[in-house]
């Protein structure tokens, strides 16, 4: 209520101030016309010019700007003015002393420095970050009515017969002007409110502008003579400053404004388009007066036009273009985007025979997010989620909002398990913690499920590629939501082979007696993946292929698993070929090819001593070194007919003592950790009555 009171007050003292200033002004032209006392006629004109000074030290202490350097600064400038004001009309008028160069002419030479400081502070504070636009057009006025300025009023003064001093000060005025003019439209072009102080403001700069630039072109022709229609502008200038650091929107004056989500108006256009014309417009009429002069500086002028304009045009198109593939909710990419991203990007990978990764993210229960806290809210869960997911990507990853609720993501040069990885991280950037949709009184729990898809391994063509990410999302929503599918580990047409194998696998346990070892081994190499940090999809192909690291027993002879007593050579030679075998079958069931080689692999020894292949260390695959250890527990707590159980103490110091050696030693810590803990469950006994 107060605010309000004090607003009308101070809405009314501008509107007085203007009014009282209005009449002053005429009372002037009065006693101009009636040939008055020249006392009376200087002390109205000076006395408004100290008005506007006034004003504006008043203003600031009224209505306390939070940016107070600028009206400071335009106050002093403003006292000087009056001073040189004061001085000249004293000395002409009552004194009748009309030197040039006088101290009046270095007052008010000095009042243009404060000026043009006052407004580039100003512009500084209205526009936050670099505003390119309206300094090119801002440019390009300025370059007109510095060409203007040139061929008529600076040229013909430094051209002129007179002593240098008199040079001196005649071509300081027009370049002083031309400064201000330029700083002048950069600010009335830039960011920021126009309010009512901003255009009063505005008014003040150009009538000076205008006043100042015909003042010099009148001198130049003799033709200027005191109290005519110049005075008024200068006038009427002054008033409009005074009445500008009275408004009470005046505090509010330097606050940032925010960019402009359109280009330039029409208007803006047309008076840009008209000011670069007048350059050519120039030579025209010099052409049809036969009087060139000055054509190296029309010349330049032009070109520059033409530069600042092709310049502003670019930045044109490339704003149109980021708004084109922006989306406007949360400043990601679009799905237009994205679509025209994928082909290229593709081909690309195809030529370099690099892999791509295709991710597509949903909202889980997006809908009752909605219902609940409504659809305002339910954007600013969207917007959070967009910055969550940037910030859990690269700069160089292609990111899109390809749905209401969808994002997809394109990574360059990623497939294996790096897809899932970065699936999972993703994820966990979202679910990690709540998000605030009103200043943390209602944080809700926001999760989104992911499923991805690589290139060449899932489809080679955009359709396949978004295709199968989307089945695998699809396949993360049926599972829980929550979560990351990989294509293709569980792809539904290598659902039936691997049921399949998972017969095979217990028909060859039910061969050994050693019932249940195919699933005990799959489900403890997943316990040991996930113990180690895998993947969710590393995880997934260690349980798979643990549960079907045996299938290729089937293929060698029954009797060899039944026999008692120890094996002949050859028939080691023909059991140690199990893991080819198993890796033959499984590769046969499309989409399995990583199962299969880590079922090859899980005789391989982490020292190179193993079998098929004598790979080593880190040669050998995760995978594959967690199913030696599992395997090899379960083996050895089994009744083979060629060996008795070993006790679990024994089995440990077997899997201890075969660290670096047969076992990789961070397995191999994993395992036993999560067997000290009881983490393992129950073991699969060897059937007791097993022929030996
Ligand atoms: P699910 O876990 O199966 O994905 O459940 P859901 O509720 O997220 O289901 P669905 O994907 O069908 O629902 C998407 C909802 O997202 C429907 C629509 O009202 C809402 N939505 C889509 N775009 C926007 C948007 O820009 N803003 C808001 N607030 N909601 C949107
Ligand atoms: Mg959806
Ligand atoms: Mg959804």
């Amino acid at each position: 209520m107060e605010k309000r009171r004090s607003g009308s007050r101070g809405g009314r003292l501008w509107v007085g101030y203007l009014l009282a200033g209005g009449l002053t002004v005429a009372a002037y032209y009065t006693t101009v016309r009636t040939g008055g006392p020249p006392a009376l006629r200087v002390t109205l004109y000076c006395l408004v010019s100290a008005s506007a000074a006034a004003a504006v030290l008043f203003g600031c202490v009224r209505n306390r700007p939070r940016s107070w350097l600028p009206w400071v600064l335009l106050g002093l400038s403003q006292v000087i003015y009056a001073a040189a004001d004061a001085n000249f009309y004293v000395t002409h008028f009552i004194l009748a002393d009309t030197s040039f160069p006088a101290v009046a002419d270095v007052l008010y030479l000095s009042h243009y420095p404060l000026v043009v400081a006052g407004l580039v502070l100003l512009i500084r504070r209205r526009n936050a970050g670099r505003d390119v636009p309206s300094l090119l057009d801002a440019a390009l006025l300025a370059v007109v009515a510095g060409m203007l300025s040139w061929l008529y009023l600076i040229g013909p003064q430094a051209e002129a017969h007179s002593p240098v001093l008199v040079k001196v000060a005649s071509v300081a005025y027009p370049m002083m002007d031309l400064a201000m003019f330029a700083v002048a439209v950069r600010l009335i072009l830039g960011r920021g409110r126009r309010n009512t102080a901003f255009v009063l403001l505005s008014t003040n700069l150009l009538a000076f502008f205008a006043a100042d630039s015909v003042y010099v072109f009148q001198q130049l022709n003799q033709t200027y003579a005191a109290g005519n229609f110049l005075d008024a502008f200068w006038l009427s200038g002054n008033l409009a400053l005074g009445a500008a650091a009275l408004h009470p929107t005046m505090a509010r004056i330097a606050d940032p404004g925010a960019a402009p989500d359109r280009g330039p108006g029409p208007l803006r256009i047309t008076a840009l388009c008209a000011a670069a014309l007048i350059a050519p417009a120039t030579l025209l009429v010099q052409y049809a007066n036969g009087a060139y002069s000055s054509i190296p500086v029309v010349g330049c002028a032009c070109a520059i036009l033409f530069v600042l304009t092709i310049a502003r045009l670019a930045g044109l198109v490339s704003e149109q273009r980021r708004l084109a593939i922006t989306d406007g909710l949360t400043g990601l990419r679009t799905r237009r985007f994205f679509e025209a991203e994928l082909p290229a990007e593709i081909a690309r990978a195809r030529r370099a025979g690099t892999p791509l990764a295709v991710l597509i993210a949903d909202v889980d229960h997006f809908k009752s997010i909605n219902d609940r806290y409504g659809h305002p809210a339910g954007d600013r869960v969207l917007v959070e989620i967009g910055r969550r997911l940037r910030h859990a990507t690269r700069d160089t990853d292609i990111l899109a909002r390809y749905g209401g609720e969808e994002f997809a993501l394109l990574i360059r040069g990623t497939g294996g398990e790096e897809p899932a990885v970065i699936g999972e991280r993703i994820r966990r950037a979202v679910a990690d913690s709540p998000i605030d949709i009103d200043d943390g009184h209602r944080p809700i729990e926001v999760t989104i499920s992911v499923g991805t898809a690589s290139f060449p391994l899932h489809g080679k063509t955009p359709a396949d590629l978004v295709g199968a990410a989307d089945r695998a999302l699809y396949a993360a929503k049926n599972r829980g939501r929550d979560r990351v599918v990989d294509w293709p580990a569980e792809e539904p047409d290598s659902d039936a082979g691997i049921t399949y194998l998972q017969r095979i696998a217990d028909e060859v346990d039910g061969w050994l007696s050693t019932r249940e070892h195919g699933r005990a081994v799959g489900r403890w190499a997943a316990l040991v993946a996930e113990e180690l940090g895998r993947s969710p999809a590393s995880v997934r192909l260690a349980e798979l292929a643990g549960r079907l690291h045996d299938v290729g027993k089937i293929l060698i002879p029954k009797e060899i698993w039944e026999k008692r007593g120890p094996l002949t050579a050859d028939e080691w030679a023909q059991v140690r070929q199990h893991p080819v075998y198993g890796y033959r079958l499984v590769l046969a069931v499309p989409g399995l090819g990583e199962v299969a080689d880590v079922i090859r692999q899980h005789h391989e020894r982490f020292d190179g001593e193993g079998y098929p292949d004598r790979l080593a260390g880190t040669a050998i695959r995760f995978e594959a070194r967690i199913l030696a250890v599992c395997d090899s527990w379960a083996a050895m707590l089994a009744d083979r007919p060629y060996q008795r159980a070993r006790t679990e103490a024994e089995a440990e110091r077997e899997l201890l003592d075969g660290r670096g050696s047969q076992f990789d030693p961070q397995v191999v810590a994993a395992f036993l950790g999560l067997r000290a803990r009881g983490a393992l469950g129950a073991l699969p006994r060897a059937n007791a009555a097993q022929p030996g």
